[in-house]
């Protein structure tokens, strides 16, 4: 059985929670309190294969089990690392974990891969006050050799669903040389 840690990261209010309850659960609420427990499990089917998926979940209020930024780098074997593009303070803070996860070189692997790292660009359905151009998106992405999605949680099931089980199947495919 493979056991895949994905870590969900960025700025509070990017849609973090939205997009994690999006892809498991298939829908849309609107509100997402921030609970006690951070991180989601689910056993999934990914290319015939069980999987146990745990997704991490930062809390916006300090809470038990939560982890430091350095302690969930540590413990992720892949990262998406979220942006709301009508918020570029939030695209200002995606770039930062970026760079941070790059330059620690954290990667679950002996041949030195870089670990699977995917930027989104979340809210695309709030594009009328976009303040984050796809190119400076894509460009960020492209510099710390990322994969870019741009996508809406609220409106875009499909695309959150291509996004996670494609963070999945990179970061299990990535572990292989372990
Ligand atoms: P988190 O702090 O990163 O976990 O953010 P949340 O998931 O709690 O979302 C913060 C707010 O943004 C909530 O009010 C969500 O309903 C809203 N939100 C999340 N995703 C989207 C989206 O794709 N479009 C829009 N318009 N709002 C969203
Ligand atoms: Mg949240």
């Amino acid at each position: 059985m493979n056991d895949i840690k994905l870590a969900v990261l960025g700025s509070e209010g990017v849609g973090k929670s939205a997009l994690i309850v999006r892809f498991l659960t298939r829908r849309f609420i609107g509100e997402y309190a921030s609970s006690s427990e951070c991180i989601y499990r689910k056993r999934m089917s990914f290319d015939g294969k069980q999987m146990n998926l745990e997704l991490y979940d930062p809390c916006s209020q300090p809470c038990e089990g939560q982890f430091s930024l350095n302690e969930q780098m540590h413990w992720a074997e892949g990262f998406v690392v979220v942006y709301d593009i009508s918020d570029r303070s939030s695209f200002i803070t995606a770039q930062a974990i970026v760079h941070l996860i790059r330059e620690l070189h954290l990667g679950v692997t002996k041949r030195d891969a870089d670990s699977v790292v995917f930027l989104v660009g979340n809210k695309q359905d709030l594009c009328h006050v976009r303040e984050v151009s796809r190119e400076e998106g894509q460009r960020l992405a492209a510099e710390f050799k990322c994969q870019f999605y741009e996508l809406s949680a609220a409106e875009h099931y499909q695309e959150v669903a291509l996004m996670f089980s494609k963070v999945v199947r990179n970061t299990s495919l990535n572990g292989k040389a372990k």
